[in-house]
């Protein structure tokens, strides 16, 4: 084969900016709203959970954010991420598209979460902070924040989705090696977590609820704080450094995306990939549709709906304004863990609005289906979240095929699937369904969204 495979950036390529799409939106986002008052929200509101250079992250609107220097040596372990050409794959689809992925699976955690876990430890670090508080879904950004905690000296405690925390032994396994200690949520650690517990005692647990436990703690002490792992304005901004290497790497392929595809959940990696490449076509350059792959059993952006909302199940957050199944809604326990939450980073919801993002939802077990032609053609076996990006890549190149154009498709490959082998070897045996959310607990969730003004 005379094509190259792999696109490599040396170290001094390493972006050394974030890049901030609100400079570039040709309208601002949607206030965040105090829920009391229906105020938008000042620094000082979130100040008992955040340090405030990240609060100052979260409403800035400079193109450009300098990327301190004790985060890019963190980052050069693993960083820049490599970008590959799948010609295997192409060649088994029969597709005339080139696709390229770019991978985030060589972190020490296995996904693109560090991304973020490393700034924000090392910016609350600079605080003085000494204890973060947080939740984790499928346990890949309770592994990153342990990691980024044990690097700088901080004390790190997870709320663990209780279907994960049974799904995933060995993902507690890293966090406690990382010395994190990690609890399953519902807990009775938490006067939330009994609340809950005490209507439910079996509880399957969400990230709604494990983010209230994790809130709940972190405003009680003055040492510790919350850390979110996606949909706030400062995790997409930290994520935007793969686009951006992204964006070398295809210069280095000698092509430029016509689509750039991601799996969302809260909607951190693929903002992270997409964001730059949308700012560019923004900007006047080459535009690129960006794509957006979600859970066809927590369809955000497809079947929710577009309005203010809480981020977590007690009520306790500001109110965003997103698309959402309901801050009340509890999706069902399918394996793609990072998947499972109710709402969408108010940026990508945006994005959406504006048509600068597209959005499309896929069943577990074609994802997984997806997983596994990848997996045999280009080696790396994708977490199940990532399925959900193969997939899209994969349904783009065959309508590529269909319509007989060479088109270029970039997806990225959020991270590697293996603690999550069980859900395979469930696929494997037919034991894995496609699990669908209750209509009438959707409704009852949709209609209990707090009630906003339209003119706010
Ligand atoms: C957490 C996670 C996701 C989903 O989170 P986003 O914020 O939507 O990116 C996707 N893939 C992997 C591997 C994850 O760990």
């Amino acid at each position: 084969m005379s094509e190259q495979t792999k696109y490599l950036l040396s170290e001094n390529q390493m972006p050394r900016v974030w890049y901030n799409i609100q400079a570039d939106l040709p309208k601002p986002a949607p206030a965040v709203l105090h829920p009391g008052t229906l105020q938008p929200v000042g620094p000082d509101d979130l100040a008992p959970l955040f340090p405030m250079e990240l609060i100052m992250q979260e409403v800035s609107t400079e193109r450009e954010i300098e990327i301190p220097e004790p985060v890019r040596d963190v980052f050069r372990l693993w960083r820049p991420a490599p970008l590959y050409r799948a010609h295997r794959l192409e060649k088994a689809l029969g597709t005339p598209a080139r696709i390229y992925y770019k991978y985030e699976g060589t972190s020490p955690a296995g996904s693109h979460k560090p991304n973020t876990a490393i700034p924000q430890a090392f910016y609350n670090k600079a605080a003085g902070v000494k204890r973060l508080v947080t939740e984790t879904g499928a346990g890949q950004w309770g592994t990153s924040l342990a990691f980024a905690g044990s690097l700088f000296g901080l004390q790190v405690e997870v709320f663990q989705v209780r279907v994960s925390y049974d799904q995933k032994p060995y993902r507690r396994a890293m966090m406690e090696t990382y010395g994190a200690r990690c609890v399953a949520s519902p807990s009775v650690e938490t006067a939330f977590g009994r609340s809950v517990l005490e209507k439910n005692p079996n509880h399957p647990g969400s990230l709604g609820i494990a983010i209230s436990e994790a809130v709940e703690l972190a405003v009680q002490r003055e040492d510790t704080k919350y850390a979110l792992g996606s949909v706030l304005n400062h995790v997409l901004l930290h994520q935007t450094i793969i686009g951006q290497e992204a964006m070398e790497q295809m210069k280095m392929a000698n092509d430029w995306p016509d689509v750039v595809i991601g799996c969302a959940g809260g909607g951190s990696n693929f903002a992270g990939i997409a964001f730059p490449f949308i700012g560019h076509g923004l900007r006047g350059g080459q535009k690129t549709r960006a794509l957006a792959v979600e859970p066809a059993a927590c369809p955000s952006l497809t079947r929710g709906v577009y309005a203010y909302d809480f981020g977590d199940t007690a009520g306790m957050t500001p109110l965003t304004k997103m698309h959402t199944l309901g801050s009340q809604f509890t999706p069902p326990g399918f394996h793609a863990g990072g998947l499972r939450y109710h709402g969408m980073a108010s940026l990508v919801s945006h994005c959406k609005e504006l048509g600068l993002v597209e959005a499309v939802a896929y069943n577990q077990v074609e994802c997984f289906e997806a997983g596994v032609l990848f997996a045999r053609n280009e080696g790396i076996v994708p977490a199940p979240e990532s399925n959900h990006a193969v997939k899209g890549a994969i349904e783009e190149a065959l309508r590529c095929k269909r319509e007989g154009k060479a088109e270029t498709i970039l997806f990225g490959l959020s991270g590697h699937g293996h603690f999550d082998m069980a859900s395979y070897q469930k696929y494997f045996a037919g034991e894995l369904t496609d699990e669908s959310y209750n209509e009438a607990d959707l409704a009852l969730s949709l209609e209990g969204l707090p009630k906003v003004p339209e003119s706010v």
